[in-house]
């Protein structure tokens, strides 16, 4: 039985690291909550290192982030899993973590999971509409038919990072980047080409906003491609 017991358990921990291998990203938002992260009375996840400051400051960024995501696309769909990972790691080894922060889906489940360099209310908006375009889309259909750059350049609305704003006029057409439909097209390349990538995103889907008449208008396009109408449609109608 002992044997038994033994080589069940084994099979788990082949089954998780493999599964980890395989699929970073849904592994960390399956897992998330048995990955050695404290849970604060918020429900907000905090590596175990973070001192009682640093859990009150990212309490705040926190609240901060869903109002500007509030304020931008008229309310808060997402209820997703929000993690502050820290600098020393005290977190399962397998949680797949950026040092600025990522947005990860099971199904229709959303974790943001924000890195130590993550910590301002920009970054943290941005990822809160990761998980906001994944509520209002669906996950089918966002998985389906959401390209990457859009995820991106909606994120990119709420992110002031200096060096994601092209200067008024300096690059030309932006449509190129409508070219890059998936994660492996959009995040590939070297460090000034991904600049490029959601520069440019971030552009094109803000001149979009303003052609269907601002933000207000945008829950109602999420929410058409949620009805099973092709992206293609609802961008260009
Ligand atoms: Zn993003």
């Amino acid at each position: 039985m002992k044997k038994l017991v033994l080589a069940v358990a084994v099979g788990l921990v082949a089954g998780v690291v493999a599964l980890a291998a395989a699929m970073p990203g849904m592994t960390t938002c399956l897992t998330i909550e048995h990955a050695g992260l404290e849970r604060l009375p918020d429900g907000t996840l905090v590596d175990p290192s973070l001192s009682a400051d640093e859990r009150g400051a990212v309490r705040e960024l926190r609240e901060q982030g869903a109002h500007w995501v509030r304020a931008f696309i008229g309310g808060v769909a997402a209820e997703p899993i929000v993690a502050f990972l820290g600098e020393g790691g005290g977190h399962a080894p397998w949680l797949r973590s950026h040092p600025v922060g990522s947005t990860h889906f099971v199904a229709t489940r959303a974790c943001v999971v924000i890195g130590p360099q993550g910590r301002t209310v920009g970054i943290i908006a941005h990822e809160l509409m990761h998980a906001d375009l994944h509520a209002r889309a669906g996950a089918w259909h966002r998985h389906m038919t959401v390209p990457t750059w859009f995820d991106e350049g909606l994120g990119m609305q709420l992110d002031h990072r200096p060096r994601y704003s092209l200067a008024p006029g300096a690059a030309g057409s932006t449509d190129g980047v409508r070219a890059l439909e998936s994660p492996s097209l959009f995040f590939a390349g070297n460090d000034a080409e991904l600049t490029c990538h959601y520069a440019y995103a971030k552009a094109e889907v803000g001149r979009w906003l303003v052609r269907i008449g601002g933000p207000a208008e945008l829950a109602e396009r999420l929410q058409r491609i949620r009805q099973g109408e092709p992206f293609e449609s609802v961008w260009r109608d």
